[in-house]
């Protein structure tokens, strides 16, 4: 097996719920998928189509990494009754299709439906308007290309569900018989979800927390458009759950959750200031600014990620009267 893990047993990490660990080709090496088993079986995010790779990275083919941890539970695809999504991004939402076509039920927050799904069922469409707003917030043409080529990759990974039902806010839904609360939490995504234990408070939380790193909060073409005031709201809604657990969709399993939250809070609190401080200078594109904030060597993916985050939080700080937005030769421009 490979250094990048081709293979680990699931863990059970709360009565009922198994962590599956699936190796993605990005820097946080594994998506967490939970199999929940009870009254039948439901899968809770579902890793991304990749192929396997060589070299030095020696990627495990995600599906048949998740074929391997099902089958140890006597499993195969076309034993899940349920997929449920916790938001649309390629790594939790990549297979699903796949697991559709063997005869599990996909569902996703109706919001999610609306701004996520349609993401990569409208490919044509979402290219263009992101390439334009990439263009619009300063974005150089030799990295549009480059982004252009990346995104084509990523969208041949992702099999979005044919026929997805919908959840809402404030619904309680039954996985493989057990009743969880779906909770809406904006912010990494517009359609954002978690879904909440009640009998023994646990909470599989996707991407809303994360152990080791602050999830990505961005404003891509097609976001809401505070998506930082969204995030910060929704911990609230999260806070006031007080779940004994977090599982989450990377990295381990959070206990102390009001700790981590205040912690991704003021890590929000101090970027905001570093930008305020930035801008100081006089007024910049945001990617201009996005390169400051995030010195250093990155790929392009990476660099589009450090973009939408400094959007997100130059927003924040417009939505606050803290920043100014001005629209001069074609470009958006901030300034104090
Ligand atoms: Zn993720």
């Amino acid at each position: 097996m490979s250094e990048h893990g081709a293979f680990m047993a699931s863990l059970e990490v709360a009565p009922g719920i198994f962590q599956i660990q699936v190796p993605i080709p990005y820097p946080l090496k594994y998506v967490n998928c939970y199999l929940i088993k009870g009254e039948g079986t439901a899968l809770v995010d579902c890793a991304l189509d990749t192929q396997d790779t060589k070299g030095s990275l020696a990627l495990p083919a995600g599906k048949e990494v998740l074929r391997a941890a099902l089958l140890e539970h006597s499993l195969r695809f076309s034993d899940l009754d349920q997929l449920v999504i916790t938001h649309h991004h390629p790594d939790h939402y990549g297979l699903a299709g796949i697991l559709e076509a063997e005869g599990a039920k996909v569902s996703m927050l109706d919001v999610e439906l609306e701004h996520g799904h349609r993401f990569w069922t409208e490919p044509e469409e979402h290219n263009a308007a992101g390439l334009a707003h990439l263009q619009l917030h300063g974005v150089p043409e030799e990295t549009l290309a480059g982004l252009a080529g990346a995104m084509a990759k990523t969208r041949s990974c992702v099999h979005p569900a044919k026929a997805p039902v919908t959840l809402k806010d404030g619904d309680y839904t039954e996985l493989a018989g057990m009743k969880f609360k779906v909770v809406w939490t904006p912010g990494h995504a517009d359609g954002h979800a978690v879904f909440w234990r009640e009998h023994d408070s646990v909470l599989l939380a996707g991407d809303q927390l994360l152990e080791r790193v602050t999830p990505n909060i961005g404003l891509w073409a097609y976001s809401r458009p505070n998506p930082l005031e969204d995030y910060l709201a929704s911990f609230k809604k999260v806070s006031a759950l007080d779940a004994s657990l977090a599982l989450t969709g990377h990295y381990r399993p959070i206990e102390n959750i009001r700790e981590r939250i205040r912690e991704i809070e003021a890590h929000h609190q101090e970027r905001l200031a570093s930008l305020e401080g930035l801008l100081k200078a006089g007024p910049a594109t945001c990617w201009q600014l996005s390169l400051k904030l995030f010195p250093g060597n990155y790929n392009l993916a990476q660099r589009r990620f450090a973009w939408a985050e400094t959007l997100a939080h130059l927003e924040y700080l417009v939505h606050q009267s803290q920043a100014k937005k001005e629209f001069a030769k074609n470009k958006f421009l901030y300034s104090l």
